[in-house]
């Protein structure tokens, strides 16, 4: 007589793939979880980085749209220049949280460009501009509001800044401070003597540095020699930093050259990315 095996009852058979199932979901939920635990871990200039497509074997270039956060038509004109840009927002313009969020939500890298003393006494950066001379807590104050007003942001550059970005003192307190938090500065480089970036070195922390301004002159023929020169600095030492204003002559040149400039194989990263390679972090 033959021993029949007996068969395994619906029941059994059900019970075993939810047990089966639950160990995969709690194993894919753990690691979320971890995955989420250690993003958090991560300070804030990596944590919200935006993703860098960079492939490793081109020149990239770091395209910074300054001076945002007024207008919403605006922001929606850069927006459309594409992926890999970086947007700065004035913290103090009153729809600048909801605009720098909007960037945040659309994928891309912002920076809070952070009002600070110019040489030239008639050029006002602000509200609650970092000056030098008002004293160390009232700077760590008006630093700290302006830090507030924003959410989601990898660092600051600098919205004017040529009287204070030369004070050795007062940027070593704003590095500081930024560091601790886990943020890169981009030195904007509004004058050759600034201390930002070589402060920055000096202490190890996430920067970048502006190689090319666009738009000084607000020309388009002025525009496009400027691109030529980041092109000629990206190609020469594979990386270019480049900052400019949502001006319509700039606007409208850098939506003709963009495209080009991608179809020739320049690579446009966001600025977080040329900080992790300047920076010995
Ligand atoms: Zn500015």
């Amino acid at each position: 007589m033959t021993m029949r095996r007996r068969p395994v009852g619906m029941k059994t058979r059900l019970a075993a793939i939810i047990t089966a199932l639950s160990i995969i979901l709690l194993a894919v939920g753990w690691q979320d979880a971890a995955a989420a635990e250690a993003k958090s871990q991560l300070p804030d200039w990596r944590r919200y980085a935006a993703l860098s497509n960079e492939s490793g074997e081109a020149p990239i270039i770091a395209l910074v749209i300054d001076d945002l956060g007024h207008s919403e038509r605006e922001l929606k004109r850069v927006m459309a220049l594409g992926e890999g840009i970086t947007l700065a927002f004035l913290p103090y313009p009153e729809r600048a949280p909801e605009l720098a969020g909007r960037a945040r939500e659309n994928g891309f890298e912002i920076l809070v460009h952070m009002p600070m003393e110019p040489t030239d006494k008639s050029a006002d950066p602000g509200p609650n501009a970092l000056l030098t001379g008002i004293g160390d807590s009232e700077l760590m104050r008006r630093l700290s509001h302006n830090l507030a007003r924003l959410s989601g942001y990898v660092g600051i550059n600098n919205h004017m800044g040529s009287k204070f970005s030369q004070d050795r003192y007062a940027m070593a307190l704003v590095l500081n401070e930024l560091e601790a938090r886990g943020l890169l500065y981009l030195d904007s480089v509004t004058i050759g003597s600034t201390v930002g970036a070589r402060l920055a070195e000096t202490s190890r922390m996430p920067y970048a540095s502006r190689d090319v301004f666009l738009d000084s002159l607000a020309e388009q023929s002025f525009v496009e020699r400027q691109l030529r020169q980041v092109e000629r600095v990206a190609r020469q030492t594979g990386r270019a930093v480049a900052i400019g204003h949502p001006y319509d002559e700039t606007l409208e040149v850098l939506e003709r050259w963009l495209p080009d400039a991608r179809k020739r194989g320049f690579e446009f990263v966001p600025i977080s990315t040329i900080a992790a390679l300047e920076c010995a972090c």
